[in-house]
């Protein structure tokens, strides 16, 4: 496995391959890598020739006063799981090749980055677009891989490269949970011991509203408002929000019908958290 830390050096390991003949798969992470991200890794490899995972702690993709600064950087041992998994190459560059001066050019995908998250965290979408336009720009990908976990992200990373004719596919992959339904994050371990018990109920909370989509009730709010009950009972977890969106749209919805989208943000402790369930209600 090699390792690039410059621009130079991906574009001319990529660049062979492709000469090569070689399908090339991107899997876009920040490092701190678990078993969420090896599945990606695991849907390149099977697809692709030859798979770059590119490790990069995108510094505008951070609110003002989030956790750029401790956010964990293992790099080694990244490395190894990688090396492990049967990565060809890994991108690590720093944040001065990806930003070498005053950033003058922004990715903005309106509209779907708005609700949710948007509301939340101004900007952020913003620096997810732009960073994967530049890494899908260095690497060149064939196909660059995703996570459900991240719902809006990868539906708005699926909007950009179909609105900018950006030639490669974008694949979406299941989200990784722990045994107890929490979805794997490398945010997971700021949470101490009682806190990541509290965690479990944000699953708890979407089981609550598919069990009851499932039974037929279709009014939205009246599922919201169970799914913050089962939130509440968990004493550390605070609501930022709980959606029950249009799974295209992103846009809320009085009455469950088709392909819906049940989302949920929470702070617990220092982590911030979010995960979600699609729900196909079909006609209802
Ligand atoms: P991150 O390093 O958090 O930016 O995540 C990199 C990629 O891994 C994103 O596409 C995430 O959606 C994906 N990912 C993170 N956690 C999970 C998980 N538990 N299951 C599946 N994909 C995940």
């Amino acid at each position: 496995m090699e390792v690039a830390k410059t621009i130079e050096s991906i574009r001319r390991l990529v660049g062979t391959a492709r000469s090569r003949g070689k399908k090339i798969g991107l899997v876009p992470t920040m490092g701190a890598l678990h078993i969420g991200h090896i599945s990606l890794i695991e849907a390149a490899v099977k697809e692709c020739d030859f798979v770059v995972v590119s490790i990069f702690v995108n510094p505008t993709q951070f609110v003002p006063g989030e956790d750029l600064e401790k956010y964990p950087r293992p790099l080694e041992a990244d490395l190894k799981i990688c090396r492990n998994a049967g990565v060809d190459a890994v991108f690590a560059p720093t944040p001065e090749q990806i930003y070498p001066g005053e950033n003058l050019t922004w990715v903005n995908v309106e509209k779907l980055t708005e609700p949710l998250c948007g509301q939340f965290r101004p900007g952020h979408f913003r620096g997810v677009t732009t960073v994967c336009a530049k890494l899908f720009n260095i690497v060149a990908p064939d196909i660059a891989f995703f996570g459900q976990k991240d719902a809006q992200q990868a539906i708005v990373i699926k909007r950009m490269a179909a609105d900018l004719n950006m030639p490669l596919e974008i694949v979406i992959c299941p989200t990784v949970r722990e045994p107890d339904g929490l979805a794997v994050s490398s945010r997971n371990q700021y949470l101490t011991a009682e806190q990541r018990k509290d965690a479990a109920y944000v699953y708890k909370s979407l089981q609550k509203c598919r069990q009851m989509i499932d039974a037929g009730i279709a009014d939205t709010r009246k599922i919201a408002v169970e799914m913050r009950k089962i939130l509440q009972q968990a004493s550390s977890i605070k609501i930022e929000y709980v959606s029950i969106v249009d799974a295209e749209t992103l846009q809320n919805i009085d009455r469950i019908a088709g392909k819906v989208l049940a989302a949920v943000a929470v702070g617990i402790g220092p982590a911030r958290l979010i995960d979600n369930i699609l729900v196909d209600a079909g006609k209802q």
